[in-house]
């Protein structure tokens, strides 16, 4: 087995990531860009880059993700990459009728220090950008950041490249979402609809990443938001965005350009996170909150005051990004679970401070690092066994070597479906996961009962 042998014995490293708790940058950069409706993305680099973080999108998401890439070759590693992105840029327009073209960078053209709006100009001058179409870029080195930081960038550069205000403000207001899921996506929409709240989302990957099966292939989906949706957010009222790491950047950068105030929040997961949210839109848009939310609320809390005693104490694992990872252990806190060991592999600056302050109620110590990788995280399990363990597909070797279940949560995930379907945020999210939790916890107590314990009725 992959990880038999990590030792428990912890010694420090300084240079070396085993089994990072991340991907590469482009990653985050390509899945924002698919949610621009009528996008491509464009991976500037080697072949090899591009397929890779296609089929990491393609076997997450499960759809087939398209991107074009430059295709280096030694040429352009000596001589850099400026033709093949020109006669990329033709191609495109040409053949596949794109509105937008989302070029992100790789550590190849990053080390040759290509300019790319350098080269959309050269392009927009030879004729090779239709009246109308788009180029826009970010740059993801991938030897620094993670895919939080290109989904960062990427969500930013929307903000750079096409917000504008005409100094007539839109009844509307932004949400980014955050680096989660189509559904989580949908999700946020719909509370915000519940609300009565006109909402542009940006990215927006619901109904493109998890679209019906139509029997037709359509290159790009109804979904994802529109250039002129992009364009109108800097007349909004306000921005609200979810996730400081992966969107606090593109709002504050809406503030700056166009001076559309801006809340960043957390990610709504649970109830503390969610009631802020649900709050943070009550205020800034003078509303009540309905009912049916309120009910929403309830039925989470009805789970909870059921299920209590199997959360109670429970030990927890946790990898993944920094704002999920945020919000997840505030959850697990506020039902009594004991997240006690939590890694994220992107450098966060006060993410360790926050979960500090979130755990210091939790009477057992707690070990956290930013950022740090799975074997870290595999031998504080050796030293201080879990309950459960929650994170992506990769913790599955983890739960396989130590035998401790996994809810799979988080990016990315491989072997398993239903997260572009079904959130994991807003209370409707909330019961979910805990609906997973429980799942995972009590399919353990089932098998491990002895049969003088083994119960019909939880
Ligand atoms: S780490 Fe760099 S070289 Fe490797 S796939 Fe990502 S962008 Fe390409």
């Amino acid at each position: 087995m992959l990880l038999r042998h990590t030792p428990k014995e912890i010694k420090q490293r300084k240079a070396l990531t085993i089994n990072p708790a991340k991907t590469c940058q482009p990653i985050g950069a390509m899945y924002a860009a698919l949610g621009i409706h009528s996008c491509l993305p464009h991976s500037h680099g080697s072949q090899g880059c591009c397929a890779y973080h296609r089929s990491t999108l393609t076997r997450h998401y499960k759809e087939p993700v398209m991107a074009a890439t430059s295709s280096f070759t030694e040429g352009a590693s000596v001589f850099g990459g400026q033709a093949n992105l020109v006669q990329a840029i033709d191609n495109i327009f040409t053949i596949y009728e794109p509105e937008v073209i989302a070029v992100h960078t790789t550590c190849l053209s990053e080390t040759i220090g290509d300019d790319i709006p350098q080269i959309a100009r050269k392009a927009e001058a030879e004729g090779k950008i239709p009246r109308g179409k788009y180029v826009i870029h970010v740059n993801t080195p991938s030897y620094v950041g993670t895919h939080v930081t290109g989904f960062s960038g990427m969500t930013k550069a929307m903000v750079d490249y096409f917000s504008k205000s005409n100094g007539k403000k839109l009844d509307q207001f932004n949400i980014i979402p955050g680096y989660v899921e189509p559904s989580d996506m949908e999700e946020i929409k719909r509370i915000a609809e519940v609300m009565g709240v006109r909402t542009v989302m940006f990215p927006d990957t619901s109904r493109v990443l998890n679209r019906p099966q139509t029997g037709k292939y359509d290159m790009f989906p109804k979904g994802g938001a529109t250039v002129q949706a992009l364009m109108s957010t800097g007349d909004s009222l306000a921005t609200i965005a979810l996730g400081r790491m992966a969107s606090g950047a593109a709002a504050r950068a809406l503030d700056t350009k166009c001076k559309v105030p801006c809340e960043i929040l957390d990610l709504p997961i649970g109830f503390k996170a969610t009631d802020r949210f649900v709050d943070t839109l009550r205020k800034t848009a003078g509303i009540n909150v309905p009912d049916s939310l309120s009910e929403e609320r309830g039925q989470l809390m009805d789970i909870v005051t059921d299920m209590h005693q199997y959360f109670y104490g429970t030990k927890v694992a946790l990898a993944g990004d920094p704002d999920q990872l945020i919000s997840l252990t505030e959850f697990l806190v506020s039902i009594d679970m004991w997240p006690i060991h939590i890694v994220t592999g992107t450098v966060s600056k006060d993410f360790a401070t926050r979960i500090r302050e979130i755990t210091k109620g939790v009477p057992h110590q707690v070990n956290v690092s930013t950022p740090g990788d799975m074997f870290l995280l595999h031998q504080w399990i050796k030293n201080d066994p879990v309950d459960l363990l929650i994170g992506n597909t990769y913790m599955k070797y983890i739960a396989r070597d130590e035998d401790i279940p996994l809810v799979r949560f988080g990016f990315p995930i491989l072997d398993r479906i239903g997260h572009s379907y079904f959130p994991t945020l807003g209370y409707r999210g909330g019961m979910r996961l805990l609906e997973k939790i429980l799942d995972a916890t009590l399919d353990r107590k089932d098998r491990d009962s002895p049969e003088e314990s083994f119960e019909l009725v939880m």
